[in-house]
């Protein structure tokens, strides 16, 4: 499958990682909208949130335990958010699931 988040999380394709493990890596967003912006994703290909199931969604708890241990390596103390856009109106522009860890700056909201 011609997935960039997949080839990314096998390696085809480089990427700042800062975590990873056997079921989702963690790695610095190209255009980063934040002094930290770190995307999260499950390895096995999921291409949204409406494609969650039963039987695939306990990574999504992994995925937040794993921010919450970015965000204290990365010292995002003071706060941060986590984003994930979906489909077209959610403004989605890869579609692997993909989880936004934002912080180092007050955010504002709504985001718009
Ligand atoms: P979305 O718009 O789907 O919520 O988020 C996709 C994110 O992936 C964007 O913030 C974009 O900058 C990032 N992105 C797209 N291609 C690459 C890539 O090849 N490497 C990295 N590190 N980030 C990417
Ligand atoms: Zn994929």
């Amino acid at each position: 499958m011609d997935c960039i988040f997949c080839k990314i999380a096998n390696g085809e394709i480089p990427s700042n990682k800062v975590y990873e493990d056997d079921q989702v890596c963690a790695f610095y967003d190209l255009e980063p909208q934040a002094p930290v912006h770190v995307l999260i994703i499950p390895k096995k290909h999921i291409a949204s949130v409406m494609e969650l199931e039963e039987e695939n969604a306990a990574v999504v708890s992994h995925v937040f335990l794993v921010a919450k241990r970015l965000a204290k390596e990365l010292n995002l103390a003071n706060g941060f958010r986590i984003v994930s856009n979906c489909g077209e109106d959610g403004g989605q522009s890869v579609h692997h699931l993909h989880f936004h860890l934002l912080g180092g700056r007050s955010m504002k909201w709504p985001p718009g």
